[in-house]
């Protein structure tokens, strides 16, 4: 089964794109969703952050308290490289188990996975990588009308992640999201169609 590393920056329209390849029936692994997973309550990454900074850092219910940590972490440059060095094995490990329980009939599975070329770590297990690139101006609009966050905030988040130039020279595809939500849809339908026909003709 070929596996699609599907990544782009804050905002960029990864969850929308990953939507729409869902509707027309491709795979999905999600390491947002398993990072979110994994930090409820009594789940290994609550437990990891337990540990790491104390229960201070877990809400009431038990799962981790995610602003507390940001604000922590935000300021703290050994605090984060401690906390990605807990949870990223932990993530890892789920994403390969999910992708290994998929059926043998699905065509590709796209691995979500925001930071792809800035960690590295599924470098070897994906197949080919997806970019979904979308001009800087745009995405910072887009992020600061879905969320709480200044243009300021929004600036500094882009800058810990690598520069647009040089995930476009990395991505194998990209898609551009400069438009409306048709048109990222129209691409989307394209680019399925052509992983799958390239899974068709590998089964030849
Ligand atoms: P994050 O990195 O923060 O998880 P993301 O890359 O997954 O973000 P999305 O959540 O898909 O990005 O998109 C960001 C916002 O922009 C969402 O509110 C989404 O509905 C909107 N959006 C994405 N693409 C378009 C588009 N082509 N036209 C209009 N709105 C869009």
């Amino acid at each position: 089964m070929r596996i699609i590393g599907l990544t782009g920056g804050i905002g960029s329209g990864k969850s929308t794109v990953a939507e729409a390849f869902v509707a027309l029936g491709a795979a999905l692994v999600d390491t947002d969703q398993i990072a979110h997973a994994l930090s409820q309550a009594g789940q290994a990454g609550a437990k990891a952050v337990a540990q790491l900074f104390g229960d201070d850092y877990l809400n009431d219910a038990g799962s981790i308290d995610r602003a507390k940590l940001r604000k922590r972490i935000f300021t703290d440059a050994a605090a984060k490289q401690r906390l990605e060095s807990a949870l990223h094995p932990l993530i890892y490990a789920e994403a390969i188990r999910q992708l290994a329980a998929l059926p043998d009939s699905v065509p590709y599975a796209l691995l979500a996975v925001p930071l792809l070329f800035e960690t590295g770590s599924y470098a070897g297990i994906i197949d080919q990588s997806l970019l979904v690139d979308c001009p800087e101006e745009l995405q910072i609009r887009r992020v600061m009308a879905r969320s709480q966050l200044s243009r300021d905030e929004v600036l500094a988040i882009m800058h810990q992640q690598l520069p647009r130039a040089a995930k476009l020279a990395l991505a194998d595809e990209v898609i551009l999201n400069d438009a409306d939500l048709d048109s990222l849809l129209e691409k989307v339908k394209e680019l399925h169609k052509k992983y799958t026909q390239a899974h068709e003709s590998e089964q030849d």
